[in-house]
């Protein structure tokens, strides 16, 4: 057996990111318009620019940073009455929606048993690649999480913290974190750049024909595949998007994040890059570690 580390991305490739994040935000825009009365459009699109400025719509303090909060300076009352609802509606479509694709527990379940070591590359930021993990409990099936830097705390202009107290208390205990480490990479380093591919395959100490990278973006996931000369298998199962879920997720994601999390989505027509293999399902990722 010649493949002893799968480097696999997260969102489309173990999950479907778009499944979960449009129900998920649209719930939260939802419990926010009914909170506050405000028009839909004028939520979506405040938290539209808070989103794109920190090129994620998992930022989780996304309203304290909106143009919305700015209309009831008071924190308390805002998070009670605003924020606490938006959570739980954001919560409970995550609890719904946010599933592993069909084989994916039961291929990192074989994996283990044969001592493959499989780590998560993604450009996701460590917060809510964390968050993910721990909800699907993939993360006892992970060796490590390689991400983009973390979030924040935003604070007041005074230096208060604008979070809730259960918050800071939950992230102080480390109730965030997933049981496996992640590991912030540079933000230049965001894939097609092979830099945290590379680090990994030296942390690890292995050479790339020892090494599988599986995800849905040609572009970005088997573009550092083949940079460093490692197997490579498009997870394509992960591309088909509905044209109804593309248009909804275009309502509330600015295509800057959409190219992050789903980047196969702007990968229609001709690529310069052919990936090698593939792949119908991720459990074809074991027939790969036993016959390549
Ligand atoms: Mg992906």
């Amino acid at each position: 057996m010649a493949i002893r580390l799968v480097v696999t991305d997260m969102d489309n490739t173990l999950y479907s990111w778009i499944d979960y994040i449009v129900p998920a935000v649209e719930a939260m825009v939802d419990a926010v318009v009914e909170a506050t009365g405000f028009p839909r459009i004028k939520v979506v699109q405040s938290l539209k620019n808070v989103y794109t400025k920190y090129e994620s719509n998992e930022y989780p303090f996304a309203l304290q940073e909106s143009s919305i909060y700015a209309e009831f300076p008071e924190f308390a009352s805002f998070d009670k009455l605003i924020i606490d609802p938006a959570r739980t509606a954001f919560s409970a479509a995550r609890k719904k929606y946010l599933k592993p694709y069909k084989g994916v527990v039961e291929t990192l379940t074989a994996l283990k048993e044969k001592r493959v070591i499989v780590v998560a590359l993604t450009d996701a930021p460590r917060n809510p690649a964390q968050q993910r993990v721990k909800h699907m409990k993939l993360d006892g099936w992970l060796t490590a999480l390689y991400t983009m830097p973390g979030f924040t705390f935003p604070e007041g202009p005074d230096g208060s913290k604008l979070v809730a107290p259960d918050i800071l208390l939950k992230n102080e205990r480390g109730a965030y974190e997933a049981a496996c480490p992640a590991i912030e990479l540079p933000r230049e380093w965001e894939k097609p750049n092979p830099a945290g591919l590379k680090k990994i395959l030296s942390t690890y100490g292995l050479q790339p024909h020892e090494v599988l990278v599986v995800g849905d973006s040609v572009k970005k996931d088997i573009g550092v595949a083949r940079e460093l000369g490692c197997h490579d298998a498009w997870a394509e199962y992960g591309t088909y998007v509905s044209h109804e879920y593309r248009e909804r997720l275009d309502i509330i994601s600015s295509s800057a994040i959409t190219r992050r999390h789903a980047a196969h989505v702007f990968e229609t027509g001709q690529q310069a890059l052919k990936p090698t293999r593939a792949l119908s399902n991720f459990a074809q990722v074991l027939e790969l570690v036993d016959t390549l």
